[in-house]
């Protein structure tokens, strides 16, 4: 599998009054082969949608480096690449300026990068609203004319039209009613199988990851607490953190939900993170040195791809 996209111990912090500083996002390292759908979970507040920004270029890091096509991307790169980084938000009404024809919408990205002329930018736009399985007659047509499952298709045309390779897709289901979920999921199925593109999708919704992705990573107060494939995360997660998400979800959890209850407690804010393991305190596995040492993501027993950041990992 030939690598798209490297996130190389990337932080993100945010100032905040008081000289405080949130550590939304703290020394993550990931990486997302050509063609796959890596998943970003965890509670509100991991800091999914910080990480997800800052790999669509609308947030920049405040230490580490992102590499795309192997290529460093630095304020000197990220112009050619940003065409090939789109994003789809959570919020399908508040994404889509309400003054601008869709056929404009669709292609804006390109008329950001000054892709084309205005009769092929319209050309481009017709295509893909058919692609995504809108009428023809909605190029004229303005936002407020269309439900969130529709506007959520518009916005997936959006994305595509400057022919990226990847695209974060922050919670894109989430607002919308089930009945209409799966839909747009299967759309991006569909377009994803068409052109070989990468996702990085946002979720908090276990149930939705299992229908759609390779591999799964497990954010917790900005930490990268554990990563895998799928079907060996779900399985047989190895971070108590991930066990008690998952025992959540009674479809997928079911198995582990008699031993793994709910996390006790609220997160601990970010302005203060907790020492050593940043879990230790809601953990069921604790131990006195998890206080101490930050544990560091290890592959799990006899399995590469699958790792985890746990002194105690199962
Ligand atoms: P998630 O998407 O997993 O819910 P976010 O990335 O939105 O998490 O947020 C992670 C943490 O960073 C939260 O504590 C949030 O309040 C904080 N945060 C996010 N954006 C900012 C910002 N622009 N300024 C200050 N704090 C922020
Ligand atoms: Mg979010």
């Amino acid at each position: 599998m030939t690598e798209l996209l490297n996130i190389e111990n990337i932080s993100v912090h945010f100032p905040s009054p008081g000289g405080r500083v949130v550590r939304a996002v703290q020394d993550v390292s990931l990486s997302i082969a050509e063609g796959e759908t890596l998943a970003l979970v965890g509670e509100s507040g991991s800091g999914k949608s910080t990480l997800g920004y800052t790999v669509a270029g609308l947030q920049p890091p405040t230490s580490g480096t992102l590499r795309f096509e192997g290529v460093p991307l630095t304020s000197r790169t990220w112009p050619a690449a940003r065409r090939k980084i789109q994003i789809v938000f959570q919020d399908p009404f508040g994404a889509l300026d309400p003054r601008m024809p869709i056929s404009s919408t669709i292609a804006e990205p390109l008329l950001i990068q000054r892709i084309g002329t205005s009769a092929s930018r319209m050309a481009r736009a017709e295509e893909l609203v058919q692609q995504v399985g809108l009428p023809r007659d909605a190029l004229n047509r303005y936002p407020h004319e269309f439900s969130g499952g529709q506007r959520q298709r518009i916005a997936i045309a959006r994305a595509l039209s400057p022919n990226p390779r990847l695209i974060v897709a922050d919670e894109p289901l989430s607002a919308l009613d089930v009945s209409i979920q799966s839909q747009v999921l299967n759309l991006m199925k569909e377009v994803q199988e068409k052109l070989g593109l990468s996702y990085l999708f946002i979720s908090h919704d276990l149930a939705v990851v299992n229908h759609l992705v390779d591999r799964v990573a497990v954010l917790y107060l900005g930490r990268l607490v554990e990563v895998g494939p799928r079907e060996a995360l779900f399985g047989k997660p190895a971070h108590p953190y991930t066990e008690a998400l998952l025992a959540s979800v009674p479809r997928i959890g079911r198995k582990r939900a008699r031993n793994a209850g709910a996390i006790k407690g609220e997160m601990p804010s970010p302005l203060n993170p907790p020492t050593g393991c940043v879990f230790h305190t809601r953990c069921p596995r604790a131990q006195p040195m998890c206080s101490e040492v930050v544990p560091v993501l290890e592959a799990v027993a006899g399995q590469g791809a699958h790792q985890a950041a746990c002194h105690f990992k199962e």
